[in-house]
């Protein structure tokens, strides 16, 4: 009975796929009814930076001198006009928050054996409320959540808080905008983080601004560790 009902689902699935067929969220081509998300030659070719197999690697490198970190990896290689880059965009403008839960998925995987599977608790990068209602998700939200069910690691939404959108910052001069980034950041409850390990997860890692704003309020109000985690980081 049960192998008959299977049978009908995949049945009605493929019947489905043939309707509306689904896109591979990197290239664009069909995707095959095994492949969810990214196509398999996506899921082999985007290209991977394997960070985490290396503590001092390019990523790290970005915070030196400037704030005090475990480890920092990202999955994927940000590139403009890139598979990665269009990857990213779906996930945050097409409404589409399951990609960042598969390839959170995907990550965790690999960092079973890492020093990160060691931390305590995955802290997303907060987007404004405004921002959230708007998308109706919050991107890094999703990626984390597919960490936290790999690597079994609590995902917490509510400690780090954002304060100001940072649209605002786009017209203001160098020094302002550090000055900007580094009150952007609260944090709610920081007794609970006295002897942790946390990771702040982002979408994209670029200037690392963003990482080091959120790290501020942790770094300057706990005795807390802390990593990073991003779906995609730019070498500069
Ligand atoms: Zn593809």
């Amino acid at each position: 009975m049960e192998t008959q009902i299977r049978k009908i689902v995949q049945w009605g699935q493929s019947f489905l796929h043939l309707l509306y067929p689904r896109a591979c969220a990197a290239c664009g081509t069909t995707l095959k009814q095994q492949e969810e998300i990214i196509c398999l030659h996506c899921e082999l070719e985007l290209p991977q930076t394997n960070s985490h197999e290396q503590a001092q690697n390019a990523f790290y490198q970005k915070f030196a001198g400037k704030i005090s970190l475990e480890n920092v990896a990202a999955l994927y290689m940000f590139g403009k006009s890139s598979g990665v880059q269009q990857l990213i965009h779906h996930l945050k403008y097409s409404n589409c928050p399951e990609i960042g839960v598969f390839v959170g998925r995907l990550y965790g995987r690999k960092l079973r054996q890492s020093h990160f599977a060691q931390a305590d608790m995955i802290l997303p990068v907060p987007l404004h409320p405004h921002k959230q209602q708007q998308r109706g998700y919050n991107q890094s939200e999703m990626f984390g959540l597919g960490l936290s069910e790999e690597l079994g690691i609590p995902l917490n939404t509510t400690m780090l808080l954002r304060r100001y959108e940072s649209e605002t910052q786009t017209r203001k001069s160098r020094i302002d905008r550090w000055t900007n980034t580094k009150s952007i950041f609260a944090l709610d409850n920081p007794d609970c983080l006295q002897d942790k390990h946390v990771i702040i997860v982002d979408d994209v890692i670029t200037t690392g601004s963003t990482i080091e704003g959120c790290a501020a309020p942790i770094l300057a109000q706990t005795n807390a560790k802390i990593s990073v985690l991003g779906i995609a980081a730019l070498v500069q």
